[in-house]
């Protein structure tokens, strides 16, 4: 604990990072949202970007949406834990937020990509990292069809990206567990024990 940062009653020494990564339409963020809902004192990190909001998106929930000026202002300033550009647009992670949720004891959730998780796991090498994988290749792009939300050039784009993205998790070499999201549910009791035994092993 750092000096002059005051403790409340609920505050514990139980900090830990996670970190989960995976390819578009793999169902991450349905992962990422259960594993915040099954452990208690779990909190999720709001990413800035440049990408424009979605009708899907609700501003400050799932994202801050920030203009470029505004990130790149952010960025020199030194806010961001790590950053990341993907598809043209521009995505960064709060330093100030997490470093507090860490502080006071909780899990702190981030769902970052691979060139994220790289910079974050060097600087918080106790960070606890899934990357989750589509039972198939088949699977992942009926998937990405299934959302309907792009054409099909935009569809074999997202693919391509995503078969590249799996690649780059096996070489970065930095994940504790790679989940296939076969069916949601038994994905996420699989995430969440995998997240409390590396927890209850740091205090032992
Ligand atoms: P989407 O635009 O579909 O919400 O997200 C695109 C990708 O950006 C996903 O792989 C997501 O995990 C990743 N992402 C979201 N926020 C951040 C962030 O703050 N940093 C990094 N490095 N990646 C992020």
């Amino acid at each position: 604990m750092s000096q002059g940062t005051r403790r409340f009653p609920t505050d514990t020494d139980d900090g830990m990072l996670l970190i989960i990564s995976g390819p578009s339409g793999v169902g991450k963020t349905t992962i990422t949202r259960g594993v915040e809902r099954s452990i208690a004192d779990s909190v999720f990190s709001v990413s800035c970007t440049t990408r424009p909001r979605t009708s899907a998106d609700v501003e400050g929930v799932d994202y801050r949406f920030v203009t470029d000026d505004e990130f790149e202002a952010m960025r020199a300033r030194g806010e961001f834990l790590e950053s990341a550009g993907m598809y043209g647009k521009k995505y960064g992670t709060p330093r100030a937020w997490v470093e507090e949720q860490l502080k006071r004891g909780r899990l702190v959730i981030l769902e970052i990509d691979v060139q994220g998780a790289l910079q974050v796991k060097a600087a918080m090498p106790g960070a606890y990292c899934i990357f989750v994988l589509p039972p198939s290749e088949a699977t992942l792009l009926q998937r990405l069809r299934d959302r309907k939300r792009d054409d099909e050039s935009a569809i074999q784009r997202r693919f391509a990206a995503a078969k590249q993205e799996i690649d780059s998790a096996h070489a970065a070499g930095i994940y504790d567990m790679f989940l296939v999201n076969e069916r949601v549910d038994p994905a996420i009791a699989a995430a969440v024990d995998a997240v409390t035994r590396a927890r209850a092993a740091r205090k032992s």
